[in-house]
This record gives structure tokens, sequence and C-alpha cells, in this order.
């Protein structure tokens, strides 16, 4: 297949080797200067799009996609597919979809989930929003670049799906380290609050698979200095789009805005930016009641 593949970052640089890796010919454009291994890299956004049957996005937010979208669309041949696999706003991912399908192409929303490493090692977890017929198109390559995709319904369902998961990761990630703390002050040992709750009703994956104490539970990002992993700063990111989306559907989440306001915080005021999400856990350790 030939491939065009735009943003060729920590995620698209590597998701971009692996399709060539794979044996598909594979033409990269970035704003910056890259070398990704097996990759063309064109002069233009256009050019690498030109002749393209798929075409991948993996840029940094819905404003710079939309931009993105405006140039390649009318450079795309009929009948080409648009895969966007950045996290951005929902409203950004249907209407680039809507102006693709317009155009006369396919297009589906594909955030993935799996981080810099999953993108290096193919393992990827793609969810999808689009036609059957477009996800039809996409599944190949998404087999490539991950080990599994899911079709979550329509033009945006892929966004939908991501946000409301992060969300739900950013709210229990803050109470299992708000309770860690807690315990402390009790005077509870962190390895016996972690064997009961791990196998209790307060389990999740923030505390049975990313313990944010160090030394208890999987290996995670606490047992490394708190070195993301998932980096807070990103974390904030999906908790805004998931506000943003909340705000746009009216619909009310009073523990999502609380979580992207103590991450703002964290990140903005506090010693957040570039720590691991689980970073909280030692935020939390260090205040009491008064805040
Ligand atoms: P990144 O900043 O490393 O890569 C983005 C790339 O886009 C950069 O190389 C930048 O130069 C390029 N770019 C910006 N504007 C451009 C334009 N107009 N035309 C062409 N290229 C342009 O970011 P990343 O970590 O690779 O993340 C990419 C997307 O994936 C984001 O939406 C992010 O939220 C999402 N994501 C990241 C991770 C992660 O762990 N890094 C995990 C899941 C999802």
């Amino acid at each position: 297949m030939n491939i065009g593949f735009i943003g060729l970052g920590n995620m698209g640089g590597p998701m971009a080797a692996n399709l060539a890796k794979a044996g598909h010919n594979v033409t990269g454009f970035d704003t910056a200067k890259v070398s990704i291994n097996g990759v063309d890299i064109a002069e233009s956004a256009t050019a690498a799009v030109e002749g393209a049957d798929v075409v991948i996005t993996m840029l940094p937010n819905g404003d710079i996609l939309r931009s993105v979208a405006d140039q390649i669309i009318p450079a795309m041949r009929h009948g080409a597919t648009l895969v966007d696999c950045s996290t951005v706003d929902v409203d950004s991912a249907r209407a680039v979809a809507a102006q693709a399908e317009e155009a006369g192409m396919l297009a589906v929303d594909a955030p993935v989930s799996g981080g810099v490493g999953g993108a290096t090692n193919g393992t990827l977890t793609f969810m999808a929003g689009g036609s059957d017929a477009a996800f039809a198109r996409a599944e190949p390559l998404f087999d490539i670049m991950g080990q599994k995709a899911v079709h979550c319904g329509a033009a945006g369902a892929g966004q939908s799906a991501k946000i409301c998961n992060n969300m739900i990761l950013g709210v229990t990630m803050i109470a299992t380290c708000e309770a860690f703390a807690l315990a402390d002050k009790l005077g509870l040992d962190r390895q016996k609050m972690f064997d009961v709750v791990s196998t209790s009703s307060g389990y999740s994956w923030s505390m049975n698979a990313y313990c944010p104490a160090p030394g208890i539970g999987p290996e995670s990002p606490a047992d490394n200095d708190y070195k993301p992993g998932f980096a807070a700063d990103l974390m904030l990111k999906d908790l805004r789009l998931s506000q943003q989306a909340a705000e746009s559907a009216d619909a009310d989440t009073p523990m999502g805005q609380l979580a992207q306001a103590l991450y703002a915080r964290f990140v903005e005021e506090e010693d957040g930016t570039g720590r691991d999400f689980s970073a909280m856990l030692p935020r939390f350790e260090k205040r009491n009641r008064e805040g």
C-alpha cells in the first residue's frame, strides 16, 4: 500500500517505521526535521499524500489537525482513506471526517493508547470511529501498528471512547493516591493497603497494574522516580478534552472536572510537569487537610 504519514514525532515516527518494516511504501512529512527508518521524507504535507491509498496523521491537537486537513484533503486521491490517530477534541474529529467524506474519501478517527513503548513495539490499542468500509480499510494497518483495534461507532466515537476511558483513569488515579496518603497518616502499612484494596472493591487498573506507591505491586513509574510512563501533562490534555466534550454535549461530569483542576494545578503551578501522572501520590503525601 502507498501510505502518507503526517506527524513523525514520538508516536508517529515509530508507527511509520513499523508500517515501512512491514513492506508498505511510506512517505512522511513533519514540520520538524526528522529521519525515520524506511520512510521517504517529503518536502511538504501535500507531496506526502499525493497518490497515497491511506493517509495517517499523528499530530499534537485539533487545531493543527484541522489546518493539516485543509492542506492535504484537496491533494489526496479520490477514494483514499484518511486515518487520524492523534488525540483531539471530538468536534474536530467529526469536522475533519465530514470534510474528507465530502471530498470523496473515507475517514477514521483512531486515537491510541499504549504510549511510545506501544508505538515502538507495535502493540498499541486503537479506538476507532467511522463507517464500516473505512474501518475495514484501516484495520490491516492497525494490526501492524498495534495489537487491538475496537470499532467504537461512527465518526468521533474513537475520540469519545478514549477521553471517557482517560477521564476514569485520571479520577481513579487521584482517588488511589489520596487513599494511600490517608492510609499513611492513619499508620496503615502501604503493602497491607495494597494487599487489601487490590483484591477488594477498591481495586482498579491504577492500583493493581500501575500502583503509584514505589516498591508495591508490579513495576511501575513509581519505581523509577515517577519518570513517565504516562506524563501528567498528557493526562491534563485528555482531561481537558473530556471536559470540552462534556461542555459541548451538556453532560454533568463533576469528578472529571475536579480531576482536570487538580492535574492543572499539579502541572502548571506545582512540580508535575514532565513527571508521571501517578506522581500525584508524593503530591498528596506532602499536603494536609487545609490544602
Ligand atoms: P509529538 O509532539 O512528539 O509529535 C507531534 C509531531 O507533529 C511533531 O513531530 C511535530 O513537529 C509535528 N507537527 C506539528 N505540526 C505539524 C504540521 N502542521 N504538519 C506536520 N507535522 C506537524 O507528540 P506525540 O507524543 O507523538 O503525540 C502525538 C499525538 O498522539 C498527540 O495527539 C498525543 O496526545 C497522542 N498520544 C500520545 C501518547 C504519548 O505517550 N506520547 C500516547 C497516546 C496518544
